[in-house]
């Protein structure tokens, strides 16, 4: 990936600083987006340190002003865009606040969707590029105490394969990644019986781990995967097939 320039949203902790470290390890120039400045900082020291090449950029997927700002800075160097960021807020549908739903929705849909077009012009130029959605299994399985997240993920999904549709021509691909049960922050909130029922209904029989999640990211932003696009792959132990 040596000359191929790939802004990471989300990439402070979690999977994304996992997408962030691969793609850098495999030759890419890495700009780590998020919020928090002082872990996007640490991120990149270490990817420097491994003789890797990575900037930091501060950047807030709910607020169109932060990514203009990104866009104005980074913008015409973008080759692979991973649009990772993405948030929860669980509870039951009757009992949901709209502030709950609306947050999900902003953070996880409208934030990827932004920054697909804010990111996309440098690729439509040079009739190059990948675009890498972050999604999740129970986008397709669907999953309860989760109408917001879910519906935020099924809408990455569509917009996915619209934008595959839209971009092909250009040589531009848009595909996702629907990640399983994999051991973040995300998931840590879970208590030990929630923990051991999902990993009960996961035919691998365990957690998914980051470098999993991250290798299948990168082979969507490679040069190899060039023919597929409006693809979802699952990376979930065949907690869905
Ligand atoms: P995580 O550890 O909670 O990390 C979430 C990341 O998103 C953080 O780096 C956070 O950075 C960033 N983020 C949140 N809101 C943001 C905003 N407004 N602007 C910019 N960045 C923002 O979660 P994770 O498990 O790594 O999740 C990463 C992605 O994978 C998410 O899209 C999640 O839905 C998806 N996923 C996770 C799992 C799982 O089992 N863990 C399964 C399926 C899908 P800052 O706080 O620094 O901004």
């Amino acid at each position: 990936m040596t000359d191929r320039v790939a802004l990471v949203t989300g990439a402070s902790q979690g999977i994304g600083r996992a997408c962030a470290k691969a793609l850098a390890s495999r030759g890419a120039h890495v700009v780590a987006g998020a919020r928090q400045a002082d872990k996007l900082a640490a991120l990149v020291e270490e990817i420097r340190a491994d003789g890797g090449n990575a900037d930091a950029v501060q950047l807030d997927v709910q607020d169109q002003a932060s990514i203009d700002a990104v866009a104005a800075s980074h913008g015409k160097s973008i080759d692979i865009l991973v649009n990772n960021a993405g948030i929860t807020g669980d509870g039951l549908a009757m009992r949901m606040r709209d502030d709950d739903w609306q947050r999900v929705l902003d953070t996880n849909l409208t934030g990827s969707f932004r920054c697909a077009r804010a990111f996309m012009r440098n690729m439509v130029r040079k009739r190059w590029g990948r675009i890498v959605n972050v999604a999740s299994v129970v986008a397709l399985s669907g999953n309860p105490g989760q109408v917001n997240y879910v519906a935020s993920k099924a809408g990455i999904i569509g917009l996915t394969k619209s934008l595959a549709l839209e971009l092909a021509a250009r040589s531009v691909t848009v595909n996702a990644v629907a990640p399983g049960f994999v051991d973040t922050a995300m998931t840590g909130e879970l208590d030990e019986e929630a923990r051991a029922r999902i990993l009960s209904q996961v035919p691998l029989g365990r957690m998914g781990q980051l470098d999993e999640i991250a290798g299948a990211v990168c082979f969507l932003a490679s040069e190899e995967s060039g023919y597929i696009t409006g693809h979802v792959l699952n990376v979930s132990g065949g907690l869905y097939m």
